[in-house]
């Protein structure tokens, strides 16, 4: 069978799942197939790949953006199974060490945040973003001129973050809560705080002004991720940037393409 066209040459993305419940996600470019994140059993994971027709198996690697549970629940064994390298920075690691059981040294590779590094067929940029873990970081992901950019757990929107995610040919943002709804919500005094704090999680007010911002520079495709389940629900999120949008005289669905990524739901496959 012959190749046609330039598919072979596209990169392909997915949520396999995104939220305050457990993160993956997949990049893939030529013959290196990324998975972002391991923050939801193994057996899910390998199900998500499967259902759009990969295989964990094939992972050429895993990124790690910090150490909370919701991104590295199953990094350990993820790593034992595959024998598959993390690619993690020193300030994480020396977290994630403690909790992920034993794992082969060999495959673990350090990158320093703000540092572009190569993976394969892919130049990667980890971006620093301000939320309370040891070293979080974003990720840009660059091969055939494309750029795609993953940023969630970002305590508020800063101009280093700005220039990070600007000009993305696909751009996976947080859009984590409804204010209203987290401050009207059934969480303790004190979570409510640090999910608001300058180290928390974005908003959906925070997540549409920036999504106007980058619009109004000519950027087009974005996915809505990291819903809270508590504070947020897709159709409230997906209305709140949207509606942002139009107000400014943007056509969704025609001008700009917005979608909304699921906890528990794998996404369809990106092609770029
Ligand atoms: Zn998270
Ligand atoms: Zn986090």
């Amino acid at each position: 069978m012959k190749w046609s066209g330039n598919r072979l040459f596209m990169i392909e993305f997915a949520s396999l799942f995104s939220g305050s419940s457990g993160n993956a996600l997949y990049i893939e470019h030529k013959d290196t197939r990324i998975l972002i994140d391991a923050g939801v059993s193994g057996i899910r994971i390998e199900n998500a790949l499967l259902s759009i027709g990969k295989r964990a198996a094939d992972l050429t690697a895993v990124l790690v953006t910090h150490e909370h549970s919701d991104h590295t629940s199953c990094l350990g064994v993820m790593t034992r199974r595959y024998n598959l390298p993390i690619y993690i920075n020193r300030g994480t690691w020396n977290h994630v060490k403690n909790f992920i059981g034993k794992v082969n040294e060999a495959n673990i590779y350090h990158f320093n945040s703000n540092e572009e590094f190569t993976l394969g067929d892919f130049k990667v940029n980890p971006f620093s973003i301000p939320h309370d873990a040891s070293d979080p970081v974003g990720f840009s992901f660059f091969a055939e001129n494309k750029k795609i950019t993953t940023a969630t757990d970002i305590g508020h929107m800063n101009d280093d973050i700005r220039k990070n995610i600007e000009n993305s040919d696909l751009l996976l943002l947080e859009c984590n809560h409804d204010l209203r709804m987290l401050e009207n919500g059934s969480y303790p005094y004190p979570l409510k705080r640090r999910i608001k704090g300058d180290f928390g999680h974005l908003c959906n007010d925070h997540t549409s002004q920036t999504i106007l911002e980058l619009a109004r520079k000519g950027q087009r495709r974005f996915l809505l991720g990291h819903l809270s389940h508590e504070n947020n629900y897709p159709e409230l999120a997906f209305k709140t940037v949207a509606g942002c949008l139009i107000d400014n005289g943007f056509e969704v669905g025609k001008d700009i393409e917005l979608e909304v990524v699921l906890r528990d739901q794998t996404s369809q496959l990106y092609f770029i």
